[in-house]
């Protein structure tokens, strides 16, 4: 029925890859490309001899033309990007050359401000609405999922949502004293990064990990959780009418929180370049070098995830509680498809937008962020496809 070609091939990439393994009839050719050719090569041997068809390839996808001459020559229906946020705007450009449809995890940041915002991608909307094509942002758990949750909610159980709290629990184990569980670059950045919620039509800033709470999680039970900025909340204060307030939190263990500030006191996690033996380098790249790589914590990693969206609001005039939510077990996904599970609740829901696009179910020239999109046949096949989803209507609420 439809072929996509999907760049990067790490973590999310090889769930990404499974999964449209695992759906041929939808995915009937894929082309795997990569900036390591070798690492697209080894999924290909992996998954070789099933009905999807599997093509390899190298790229080097901050380079658009080089993307779309990759495009021109497969043809894909969709480009699923699951490289890092940095290509995102050349592999845009690509699209939009190609006439081509787009997905990716992440929203843009130019590598040097580290600053991530959807701005520069929404300002494409109008040239793929020209094109006739469709471009989906942000479409992995959170951002992705969590969007989707909140189109759900609003489409079923409220005329008005008013608070949401997106909550991300892992309370998975690697036996390192510390590893990222997906791009250390990405995650400690975000990490670092001062923590943001938009409260009465503002953005309200506080100090790094400084507002701290404790959540009795279904499954997994209670847990810190810290709030940071998202990148979703940018686009849920926009997109969900009458919001007075959205937070996100995260849970981070004292043993990752401890050796993150000795990282930080002593300057690895910076971004800026020094000189090392007459050459440049980035401490937070050159931190990456020697961190555990992610995608080798899938065998190590036991216990489960927990993401999901606390709402409030009203319906009929009567208030509302909903909590809806998603547990996944790493060591089940390890089994299924060789990743642990941040990369698999990445992957899956990447590859059911995919899946969207491809069937003409999400069709919509422009530039959109996943819950402008029908939540109901992308909340359908999260059940199907290994992220089943639970439903609250009487949780315990974050002050
Ligand atoms: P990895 O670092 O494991 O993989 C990134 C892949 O992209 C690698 O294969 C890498 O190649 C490739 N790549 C990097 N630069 C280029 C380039 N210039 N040209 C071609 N390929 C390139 O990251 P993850 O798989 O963990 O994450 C992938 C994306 O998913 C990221 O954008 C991340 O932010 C996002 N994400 C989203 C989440 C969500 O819930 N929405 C959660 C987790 C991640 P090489 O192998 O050579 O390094």
């Amino acid at each position: 029925m439809g072929k996509a070609l999907i760049i990067g091939a790490g973590g999310v990439g090889n769930v990404v890859v499974h999964k449209c393994c695992q759906n041929p009839d939808v995915f009937e050719e894929i082309l795997i490309a990569s900036r390591t050719k070798s690492k697209c090569d080894a999924l290909k041997e992996k998954l070789d001899g099933g009905r999807t068809r599997i093509q390899t390839a190298q790229v080097n996808a901050d380079d658009a033309k080089e993307v779309a001459r990759l495009i021109n020559d497969f043809r894909p229906d969709v480009v699923i990007n699951v490289a890092l946020p940095y290509q995102d705007l050349a592999i845009m450009d690509a699209c939009l050359e190609t006439g081509v449809h787009y997905l990716d995890t992440a929203n843009y940041e130019p590598p040097e401000t580290a600053k991530f915002e959807y701005k520069w991608q929404w300002a494409y909307h109008d040239r793929f609405k020209e094109k006739g094509i469709t471009a989906v942002l942000g479409c992995g758990f959170d951002p992705g999922v969590t969007g989707v949750f909140c189109a759900y909610a609003l489409k079923h159980y409220f005329d008005e949502i008013h608070y949401i709290d997106i909550l991300d629990a892992n309370a998975g184990d690697h036996g390192y004293p510390f590893a990222t569980n997906f791009n250390p670059e990405i995650n400690i950045r975000e990490v670092t990064a001062k923590g943001r919620y938009y409260e009465d039509g503002q953005w309200k800033e506080t100090e790094p990990l400084s507002v701290k709470r404790v959540y009795d999680f279904p499954q997994i039970g209670p847990k810190n959780i810290y709030l940071l900025y998202h990148e979703e909340l940018e686009s849920l204060a926009k997109n969900v009418p009458g919001i007075k307030r959205i937070r996100f939190w995260m849970t981070f263990s004292d043993s990752y929180l401890t050796h993150l500030k000795v990282l930080e006191n002593v300057g690895m996690t910076s971004i800026k370049p020094i000189l090392f033996e007459g050459k440049e380098i980035i401490p937070l790249q050159f931190l990456k070098a020697v961190l555990p790589d992610p995608a080798s914590l899938g065998p190590r990693t036991k216990g489960k995830t927990n993401i999901g969206c606390i709402m409030q609001g009203v319906k009929d005039g009567k208030p509302v509680k909903y909590y809806v939510y998603n547990v996944c077990d790493h060591q089940e996904a390890y089994a299924e498809v060789g990743s642990q599970a941040i990369s698999y609740t990445t992957g899956v829901p990447a590859m059911i937008g995919a899946m969207m696009i491809i069937k003409g179910i999400w069709k919509k020239p422009g530039v959109y962020n996943v819950e402008e999109f029908d939540p109901d046949p992308f909340m359908e096949e999260l059940n199907k496809q290994g992220l089943p989803w639970y439903e609250d209507f009487a949780p315990a609420l974050l002050d």
